[in-house]
C-alpha cells in the first residue's frame, strides 16, 4: 500500500545527510566533550563548530546558543529562567491561549507559584496581535512569551511588531520558534527577540535535541543542576551526535529553505483546491495567507476528526487531529477553541502538514481517496 506522511508538524524523518554527519560521533568520535584528552577535545571542537554554524544561520553569536534536549526544555529554561531571575517582586507574564503545552503548562505551574499570567486570545485566524500585547503590559510584566507560528493551524505571528513593543516597554520577549526555525528566515541581529526556542526533529534532524538562544546580557536562573556544561546554564553531558545532527539539519534547511517553502506551499494549496472542489462543507482553520507553507488544517462538517484520521490511515495517509478522545468524550483542540471555532467544527478538524518528501502524487492520491471517505463517514454520522 502507498504510504503518505502528512504529519511533519509532529516530527520529520531524519535527512540522510544528517544521519551521515551523526554516525561517526556515535562510533569512533564518541568522546565526552568535557574530557581534556584528545577524544574529548575532538567532540568539543565539533560541538563548538555546531554552535557557531547554528548561530550563524540566525544572526546570533555562538555564545548566545545553549543546547537542550529539545523545544520543551528550551521553553522551560526560558520561562522558568526569567521568572526566577526577575520574579521576586514583579510577577506578571504575558502569553497566549494557543501556545504549545511546553509553554502553557510552564505558565500554569508558575501561577501556582504566585505569578500572574495573562493568556491572550488570538483572532479568528489564530494570530496574536501586537496591540493586544501592548494593552496587556503592566508595570510588573517581566516576560512576553509568544509562539512564532502555531503548530496546529500554522498562523505566523508578527514577531517584528511584538518585539518592538516589548523593547519599547523594556519587557523580555521569548519566542517559541519550534515550528519556524529552519523554515522561515530569522535574523536575530535585527529582531527584538531576547530568547528563542528551537528543536531538531521538526527540521529533519534528530529527536531529543534543540537549543535556546539567549541574547547577550539577558540573565536566566538555571533550572537544573549537576554540572558546568553549557556555560553553567544547562547541566548534563552534551548530546554530541544529536547536536552535530541538529547543526547539519539547519545547514540543509538553509541551503534549500526558499525553494522548499515555495514547493511545499504550492503542494499544500493544490491539495486544498482539490479538496474544496470535491467535498462540500470543508472549512480552513488558520490564516488564509499568513501561515506556514506546509500547513493545512481543515474542518469537515459532521464528521469526527479522529474517525477521518483512522480511515485515512487505513488507506496509508498519515495526518493528525487536534482533538483527542479522553474517557469517552472528545476534547477539542485548545487552539481551535481559542480561535472561536465552534466545538462541532473543532472536533471535525484534521491537520495535514506537508514536508520535504511529499510529491504531487501524494496530493493527488489523497485528493482521490478523501471525498469517498468523507461521504461514507457523513452517511454514518449521527451529527
Ligand atoms: N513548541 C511547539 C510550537 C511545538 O510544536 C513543539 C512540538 O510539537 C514543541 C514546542 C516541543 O518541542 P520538542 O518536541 O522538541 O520538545
Amino acid at each position: 500500500m502507498r504510504k503518505i506522511y502528512f504529519d511533519h508538524s509532529a516530527t520529520t524523518p531524519v535527512d540522510p545527510q544528517v544521519v551521515e554527519a551523526m554516525v561517526s560521533f556515535m562510533s569512533e568520535k564518541f568522546g565526552n566533550a568535557s574530557s581534556i584528552h584528545s577524544f574529548g577535545r575532538e567532540a568539543k571542537v565539533a560541538l563548538e563548530d555546531a554552535r557557531e554554524s547554528i548561530a550563524d544561520f540566525c544572526g546570533a553569536h555562538a555564545n548566545e546558543i545553549y543546547f537542550t534536549s529539545g523545544g520543551t526544555e528550551a521553553d522551560n529554561m526560558a520561562i522558568l529562567g526569567v521568572a526566577r531571575q526577575l520574579g521576586e517582586q514583579e510577577k506578571h507574564i504575558i502569553t497566549s491561549k494557543i501556545e504549545h503545552h511546553a509553554v502553557l503548562h510552564t505558565c500554569e505551574y508558575l501561577e501556582k507559584q504566585g505569578f500572574d499570567v495573562t493568556y491572550l486570545k488570538p483572532d479568528k485566524f489564530g494570530e496574536i496581535h501586537a496591540d493586544k500585547i501592548a494593552e496587556a503590559i503592566r508595570d510588573d510584566t517581566i516576560l512576553i512569551t509568544i509562539m512564532h507560528a502555531n503548530n496546529e493551524v500554522g498562523t505566523i505571528n508578527s514577531i517584528e511588531n511584538i518585539g518592538e513593543i516589548a523593547r519599547e516597554q523594556g519587557v523580555l520577549f521569548h519566542i517559541d520558534a519550534v515550528q519556524t526555525f529552519g523554515k522561515l528566515p530569522i535574523n536575530l541581529s535585527n529582531l527584538n527577540v531576547d530568547l528563542l526556542s528551537m528543536s531538531g526533529h521538526k527540521i529533519y534532524g534528530p529527536k531529543g535535541v534543540g537549543a535556546l538562544y539567549v541574547r547577550k546580557g539577558v540573565k536566566l536562573q538555571q533550572i537544573a543542576f549537576g554540572g558546568a556544561h553549557e556555560r553553567n546554564k544547562r547541566p548534563g553531558t552534551e548530546n554530541v551526535p544529536g547536536i552535530i545532527g541538529l547543526a547539519k539539519a539547519v545547514e540543509v534547511c538553509k541551503n534549500s529553505m526558499a525553494e522548499e517553502e515555495k514547493r511545499i506551499g504550492n503542494l499544500r494549496d493544490l491539495l486544498f483546491q482539490k479538496l474544496i472542489k470535491k467535498i462540500p462543507q470543508v472549512y480552513l482553520n488558520g490564516h488564509p495567507d499568513h501561515r506556514l507553507a506546509g500547513l493545512l488544517n481543515l474542518s469537515f462538517q459532521s464528521i469526527e476528526g479522529e474517525a477521518l484520521l483512522l480511515s485515512l490511515d487505513l488507506k496509508g495517509v498519515a495526518g493528525s487531529s487536534g482533538s483527542a478522545c479522553t474517557s469517552g468524550s472528545v476534547d477539542s483542540s485548545h487552539v481551535l477553541s481559542a480561535m472561536g471555532v465552534k466545538p462541532e467544527l473543532a472536533q471535525s478538524s484534521i491537520r495535514f502538514s506537508l514536508g520535504r518528501n511529499n510529491t504531487i502524487e501524494d496530493v493527488e492520491y489523497t485528493a482521490e481517496i478523501l471525498p469517498e471517505i468523507v461521504e461514507r463517514l457523513r452517511q454514518m454520522s449521527p451529527l
